[in-house]
């Protein structure tokens, strides 16, 4: 469970060593030592599980000023859950029970309610954010494109079930369209369960543990893993969550306890599962220069970050060109860069530039959000999922 008191011991296993001080995408813009992981950790121990200090204003500022980008919890020499002790540490302090909690929870937990997503734009606006900088939602859902069980193309390999994020529904459903189109090709029958709902991690990134434990319910409800080979997302930080987390959120007695267990052994990110399982079906040519923007939930899977660059480096037309610190955050992190706008928007500039170096036509990456906040801030390239690109290079065969 994602209970702080879960993590009293975890907590005293940082070392102090300062590993992490390299990593966090906060620190490196602000060079304040107290939002360095071990520093954070230290104050949530102090305050909110041993309750030698007071709690205050500045406590929570460190709590809440964190991206969760996981960064620091990769790097972390003693293996300090560092991500997981912030979100209990939310859920402890109350974060999720106030206004944007409350309309986040709600709006996730209606997954195709696209009128309410749309609510969401004067209620953002409420809560002083401009409507420019709120992502555009898709004219069509892609759940009012694709749904129910679509067939492989030519020979079935299998089957595989998809876990289709929020961000492709609502706001890039060419990702999803993409994803069936290849997995098709390559001889993958796909399912796509009714009634899915958001995964869960905008709700635990506001410490809701309760509204993600509805989401993680419903999901585990829909989804069948011993009768599929793969359970497919398009998304690094749905596959994340669904991976390294759900089974967390229940409690260890919980009837879906073994589900969860079973959906983590089974999701896969899309070009981490076709560079496994190999193509069947050749692509075509690719006929420009990318990048890759490396999203920062990629630690679930060793792989992951690797897929797309083997996928369509070796394409006939495509040239790789990788960026310095490909690895770095964009700023966005769900919904932070709407809270920390001035944080965010100096995180990205870096992260701009060296887009902007690299002179790449493209650049790739599995996250819907890095994709939009890139996207605000570039003139000329184009973001996009590498799942695109491939389904791009298939389409010149079939033209
Ligand atoms: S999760 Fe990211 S932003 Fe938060 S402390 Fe770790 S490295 Fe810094
Ligand atoms: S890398 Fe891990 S052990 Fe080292 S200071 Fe940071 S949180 Fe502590």
């Amino acid at each position: 469970m994602l209970k702080l008191e879960n993590y009293r011991e975890t907590i005293n296993k940082c070392a102090h060593c300062g590993y992490c001080q390299a990593t966090c995408p906060v620190y490196l813009e602000d060079l304040l030592e107290s939002h360095v992981a071990r520093n954070r950790l230290n104050l949530i121990n102090q305050v909110l599980i041993l309750g030698s200090m007071p709690s205050s204003q500045r406590f929570k500022e460190i709590v809440d000023r964190c991206l969760l980008c996981t960064n620091c919890t990769q790097t972390c020499s003693s293996k300090v859950p560092v991500d997981e002790i912030i979100i209990a540490a939310r859920a402890e302090i109350g974060k999720g029970k106030g206004l944007k909690g409350f309309v986040m929870s709600k709006m996730l937990q209606q997954r195709g309610l696209t009128g309410l997503m749309s609510k969401a734009g004067s209620l953002v606006q409420k809560m002083g954010v401009a409507a420019k900088q709120m992502p555009q939602l898709a004219s069509k859902s892609f759940d009012q494109i694709y749904s129910g069980t679509i067939p492989a193309q030519g020979d079935q390999r299998g089957r595989v079930a998809y876990f289709v994020g929020c961000g492709t529904n609502f706001l890039f459903p060419d990702t999803g369209i993409a994803v069936v189109d290849v997995l098709t090709r390559n001889g993958w029958e796909v399912v796509i369960p009714a009634g899915q709902v958001c995964c869960g991690i905008p709700a635990i990134s506001e410490g809701d543990l309760a509204g993600a434990r509805d989401m993680v319910a419903t999901n585990l409800k829909l989804f069948d893993p011993d009768n599929v080979e793969a359970v497919i997302t398009d998304c690094t930080s749905c596959g994340m969550m669904i991976k390294e987390k759900y089974s967390k959120l229940l409690e260890a007695d919980d009837p879906l306890q073994e589900k969860a267990q079973a959906l983590a052994g089974k999701i896969f990110e899309i070009t981490d599962f076709l560079q496994l399982k190999g193509l069947s079906a050749a692509p075509g040519s690719l006929n420009q220069s990318f990048t890759y923007h490396v999203p920062c939930h990629r630690g679930w899977s060793p792989t992951v970050a690797d897929a797309p660059r083997n996928l369509l480096g070796s394409l006939p037309g495509a040239e790789l060109r990788e960026l310095e610190e490909p690895e770095r955050c964009c700023g966005a992190a769900g919904t932070f860069f709407l809270q920390h706008r001035d944080l965010s928007e100096s995180i990205r500039s870096r992260r701009l530039e060296q887009i902007e170096a690299s002179q790449a036509d493209t650049v790739i990456t599995q996250c819907p959000v890095c994709r939009f906040y890139l996207s605000a801030g570039l003139e000329s390239q184009q973001v996009t999922h590498p799942v695109i690109l491939l389904s791009q290079a298939y389409n010149t065969v079939s033209s």
